[in-house]
């Protein structure tokens, strides 16, 4: 085999960079794997998976989730990104995560989805006084959200957000042009809910009571950003420093992605996915709304012309 491809410089050269290649997989694998040494790894999925000890259960079932989530949007969008998920506890959150509160999921844009393994302070923070909310409402969040305890406890909310964080690993790897920062995390919500609705319909509840809560529970003009405006101008400010008030953006995007994939129905997830990969330059408003209610549905300008 030696003889035969040293004969021929080009096969040679062919030969060169595919073993070059495996040992970069090799070395890329084993300093991933150093990185992460602190964590427990779980092996046999799609992804790579590490975690807090304490955290297996989670784990298991997570990593089982997000697989189904990948086999399914494979089917859909024809498409896969390399991604590693870090279930964290509070002692390991500030060494790999980014500069935000203990509890908040995010992607580090290094192929890296980071979620929280217990619950914590952040979660906690939204949850209202049940006396002051609508009975039907308090009913819905005291069903829907109760941990082996008898406690009510955001956890089946937050975790469904792996799959949010997944997303972005979906348009950045696949080089979509989201347009607008609003627009990439819009775009995810309706990414999770439309796998939620189809796969895992019984989810639904866990996934849409938690943002009504919120949207209930909050008055706009107490909240110091509020406009879609001044999210695409203080993004990480927000993110970063408004913990809370960023929580709102996001619940309001959570409640519009239901409402699109409701009316425009399972197609858009596909729809939308396209538009934006074919969309290369950036659009003004007007014509982003122009584009969204033509290339994708109506509901998608109107979260624009609504807010
Ligand atoms: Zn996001």
């Amino acid at each position: 085999m030696l003889q035969f491809i040293s004969n021929h410089p080009f096969t040679y050269f062919l030969f060169r960079r595919f073993i070059l290649s495996l040992i970069c997989i090799a070395c890329h694998a084993s300093s991933e794997a150093q990185q992460y040494q602190d964590l427990q790894s779980l092996k046999g999925y799609s992804f790579k998976l590490y975690f807090s000890s304490g955290a297996e259960t989670k784990a298991a079932r997570m990593a089982k989730q997000i697989d189904h989530v990948m086999a399914f949007y494979k089917q859909q969008i024809q498409f896969t990104p390399d991604v590693t998920l870090l279930i964290l506890s509070p002692a390991d959150w500030p060494k790999y995560s980014r500069d935000v509160v203990y509890g908040m999921p995010h992607y580090t844009g290094k192929q890296v989805l980071i979620v929280a393994s217990e619950n914590n302070d952040f979660w906690k923070s939204f949850i209202p006084p049940v006396d002051n909310l609508l009975d039907q409402l308090a009913g819905m969040i005291k069903k829907t959200y109760v941990d082996v305890n008898g406690q009510i406890s955001m956890e089946p909310f937050f975790d469904l957000l792996a799959i949010h964080e997944l997303g972005h690993a979906y348009h950045f790897q696949d080089s979509l042009q989201m347009q607008r920062k609003w627009m990439s995390e819009l775009f995810v919500n309706i990414f999770l809910h439309n796998y939620i609705a189809q796969a895992e319909p019984d989810k639904l509840p866990a996934l849409t009571v938690f943002p009504n809560m919120v949207i209930a529970g909050t008055n706009k003009s107490d909240l110091q950003y509020s406009s879609l405006a001044d999210l695409e101008k203080y993004y990480d400010v927000i993110a970063q420093r408004h913990p809370r008030n960023y929580g709102w953006y996001q619940c309001r995007w959570h409640a519009s992605a239901g409402t699109i994939y409701d009316r425009a129905g399972p197609t858009v997830f596909n729809k939308a996915w396209h538009a934006f990969k074919r969309q290369r330059d950036i659009l003004d408003d007007q014509a982003l709304a122009v584009f969204l209610a033509d290339q994708v549905h109506p509901s998608f300008a109107e979260v624009m012309k609504g807010w």
